[in-house]
This record gives C-alpha cells, sequence and structure tokens, in this order.
C-alpha cells in the first residue's frame, strides 16, 4: 500500500518512469503526449540533455549555499539573463521554488514598499475574478477560482475582485473589442476610488488567464489602460507570468506584446521546465531601490531561494529558449496548432470558443453555442475528458466550469515548444478522440 497523499484519495495512478521529447512513459511503457506539459511547465519535453548536464555539473560542483551567506554563479548568470530580456525597468530578480511562493513575494514586496515609502495605510489588493494565484494563503486569496477558494474562505485575507478580460463570454455583441477592453480596465478605476486611491497597495493580474479560464489572453489596449490607471492613483502592478511567461505566448514574458513594463512580475513553471522546481519574482528598480535604500531587508525568505542546481536548471532552460531560437517557434507553431484545432473542432456543437496565444490555446465547452450556456457541471465533463484524453495517451488540462455559470468546461493545451506540426496534429487527434466519446 502506498504511503504517499497524493492530490486525489482515491485514484490509482500508474508510474511514470521515463520521458522522451514530447511524450512520458510509464512503467508499463505506455506513451503519453505531453499536451499541457503538466500544468504549463515542461517547455523544453522531458529529455533535454544541456539542462540535464546543466543539473549534474552543478551538482558535482556545488549542491546548495544558503543565501544569507552566499550568492552562486548560476543564480547570478540566470538573474542577468532575466533582466537582460526582460522590460526595461525590471532590475532584480528574486527566486523562489514555485509559483505560489512567486506571488506570495509579491504581495509581501508591495507591501513592504509602501510602509517604507511612508504610506503604511496602504494595504489593498485588487485582483480580478476567475483567475488563479496559486494555493498558499496570500496567493489563494488573491485568486478569484470560487471553487479552489470556497472551503478556505475564513481563512483569507480580503482582497477585492472585479471582473476579468473575458471577450467571449462577457463582451456584448453591440460593444467594439477596444471598448469592451476600456470598460472592464475601467472597472479597476472605479475599485480604487471605492477604496480609497490612497488606500490601495496594488493590482494583480494574469496577461492570458491560464488554469481558471483556458488560454484567455485580455483584449488589446487593455493592459495599457491598467497601468494607465495604477500610474495615476501610484499603484503597482504585479502581473503574473507563473503559467504565460517563460515563451508559452511567444515573447519571452507575456506583457511584451501588450507593450506594458510591470512593477512587479511573477515566473515559474516554463524556467524550470519542470527540471527543477524553481520560480522568480523581478522587480522594477525603483521598487527596489525603496527598499534597499530604506532598511535595506526585505522581511521574507524561503530556505531554497536561489538554490544553486534549480538556477542552474534555469540557466539552461532560459540559454536553449533564446540560444535555439524557440520562442519566435513558439509564434509559428501556436498558429499553425489554432488552426488545427479550429479545422478539428470549430464545427462541434459543444465547442464554444477556441482561443489563446502561441503555444497556449484553450477549447471552452458549451451546452448550446448560441446563448454561450455552459454544460451542467454536476456532468463532470472536464474530469470526464481528462480520463478518455489519458487512455489515449494524451495528457491535456481540463477545467470545470465554474459554478456560478459564468464560464464553461475548458481544455487547456500547452504543449511543449519543441514538438514538431506532426506531433501537434497527433496530440489534436487524440484530443478528439477523446472528446468524441465524452460529449
Ligand atoms: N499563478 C498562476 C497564474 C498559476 O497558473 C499557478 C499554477 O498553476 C500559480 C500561480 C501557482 O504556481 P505553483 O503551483 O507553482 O505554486
Amino acid at each position: 500500500m502506498s504511503h504517499v497523499f497524493p492530490r486525489h484519495c482515491h485514484s490509482d495512478l500508474p508510474t511514470a518512469v521515463g520521458g522522451d521529447g514530447c511524450y512520458l512513459i510509464d512503467a508499463d511503457g505506455k506513451r503519453y503526449f505531453d499536451g499541457s506539459g503538466g500544468a504549463a511547465v515542461s517547455c523544453l519535453g522531458h529529455s533535454n540533455s544541456r539542462v540535464r548536464d546543466a543539473i549534474k555539473a552543478q551538482v558535482d560542483q556545488l549542491a546548495f549555499a544558503h543565501t544569507g551567506f552566499f550568492t552562486s554563479d548560476p543564480a547570478e548568470k540566470l538573474a542577468d539573463l532575466l533582466i537582460a530580456n526582460a522590460p526595461s525597468n525590471l532590475d532584480r530578480v528574486y527566486f523562489v521554488s514555485g509559483g505560489s511562493e512567486a506571488v506570495e513575494s509579491a504581495i509581501k514586496l508591495a507591501r513592504q514598499y509602501f510602509v517604507e515609502r511612508g504610506e503604511p495605510q496602504r494595504k489593498h489588493l485588487i485582483a480580478r475574478r476567475q483567475s488563479y494565484h496559486g494555493n498558499t494563503i496570500g496567493a489563494l486569496s488573491a485568486g478569484g477560482n470560487a471553487l479552489r477558494r470556497q472551503q478556505f474562505a475564513p481563512l483569507l485575507l480580503e482582497i477585492s475582485h472585479i471582473a476579468p478580460c473575458y471577450e467571449y463570454a462577457e463582451r456584448p455583441a453591440d460593444e467594439t473589442l477596444h471598448d469592451y477592453g476600456q470598460r472592464v480596465a475601467n472597472e479597476l478605476e472605479t475599485e480604487i476610488q471605492r477604496l480609497g486611491p490612497e488606500n490601495v497597495m496594488a493590482f494583480i493580474a494574469e496577461p492570458v488567464v491560464g488554469a481558471t479560464l483556458g488560454a484567455v489572453p485580455a483584449v488589446p489596449g487593455y493592459f495599457k489602460r491598467v497601468r494607465e490607471i495604477c500610474d495615476q492613483h501610484g499603484v503597482l502592478l504585479i502581473l503574473d507570468e507563473v503559467m504565460c511567461g517563460m515563451g508559452r505566448t511567444g515573447h519571452l514574458f507575456a506583457c511584451q506584446a501588450d507593450g506594458i513594463a510591470p512593477d512587479i512580475l511573477c515566473v515559474a513553471k516554463g524556467l524550470g521546465a519542470g527540471y527543477q522546481p524553481i520560480g522568480a519574482m523581478l522587480a522594477s528598480k525603483s521598487v527596489y531601490a525603496t527598499i534597499a535604500d530604506g532598511t535595506g531587508f526585505f522581511q521574507h525568505g524561503h530556505t531554497y531561494i536561489g538554490h544553486p542546481v534549480a538556477a542552474a536548471a534555469g540557466l539552461a532552460v532560459v540559454s536553449e529558449l533564446l540560444e535555439r531560437d524557440l520562442i519566435p517557434q513558439v509564434q509559428a507553431r501556436g498558429d499553425y496548432l489554432q488552426s488545427a484545432l479550429q479545422t478539428c473542432f470549430a464545427q462541434k456543437q459543444y465547442v464554444g470558443d477556441i482561443r489563446g496565444v502561441g503555444l497556449f490555446r484553450g477549447i471552452e465547452f458549451v451546452a448550446d453555442r448560441a446563448t454561450k450556456h455552459p454544460f451542467d457541471p454536476a456532468l463532470g465533463l472536464a474530469g470526464k475528458i481528462k480520463k478518455a484524453a489519458f487512455a489515449e495517451g494524451l495528457i491535456c488540462y481540463p477545467m470545470p466550469g465554474t459554478r456560478d455559470g459564468c464560464n464553461g468546461d475548458h481544455v487547456l493545451l500547452a504543449p511543449p515548444f519543441i514538438a514538431s506540426e506532426a506531433e501537434l496534429d497527433e496530440m489534436v487527434g487524440r484530443l478528439s478522440r477523446a472528446v468524441d466519446t465524452v460529449i
């Protein structure tokens, strides 16, 4: 009997024993196409020799040195590489072990920034509904996924949630994309006014909403307006690119497509590409300077920040992305994937929307295409699709619709950047066969 405390107590999981490019292999030799990179993690696939060699070399040289005493070469080099390729206001990288830690760090940095500026009344964080920022208490409080929050509600921080930018479901037919984007962005202005601008600390959002909505980018102009509003009120903009960052959208950082720069940027998943647990919070020059010129100490920290082996893996991953020109390839393969999905799914009565950017795509299933009405959540479609796809040898990331009926079941696809067109076709074929057995 297993002594592992699994995600689902009554699951009977196969044992993964190997990885080969876009495939995972179980103990019976069955090969699974990793169509979602787990959860948008495995951007380089599963057997990248450069990353494996970098990890081995770093372990042989130095496995761990606590950052209270030392810095390390891989952490310094990875920070330099990230900053050299990030929006120009970002200047410092705070390494952590994953996405929730990155978001948690960002929330605390925003708070300390205002305390050090002599504005301790600034404590309100504004986030969006139907978002996900992680599972630790601060990050879960920021997230707007009703199901994930439900039973922990009494423990959560008080955070305002405004509308997401979710054009498919929420834009009336007679409103232009531009007007819709400005209108929902202006909800931020309204909420800041309600709370009193002098009390608001930060706004946090995913540039492309991942786990909760399934690859939903904002409409053009939305984030520019958000940036303007934040600037006008001295509110920090935190962008959570834990899922959509590190090349997945066809830009190293998703916000680069919107032409805006946040004050704090969170990344994880694709940074370690699954080879090591690593995340990072990038801070602007002025946010960092406020701490450096004030108390000089960020009142935060974890044992494994800046772990040399994780940083060596991250350095090899980002070097691979940049030196092999994988990011422009993500744009091209993403376009290919979108048209393959359209060809296969667009005519199906139960498909409401096929969307996304780069190799970050989502399909939303609806009971009625005209009204966009979701299927009854009691049907448990997402879980059934996940199971059927797994039987077909496909790992994808289906999510149930929200209970409030705001959005339907969807499936998220985030294949490795190395996937060939033929492999993407194979993925779409397996997904189509799986969905056909369920709906
Ligand atoms: N933020 C976003 C946007 C995410 O998608 C996730 C995970 O899916 C997280 C934060 C939390 O990351 P982690 O699971 O590494 O803690």
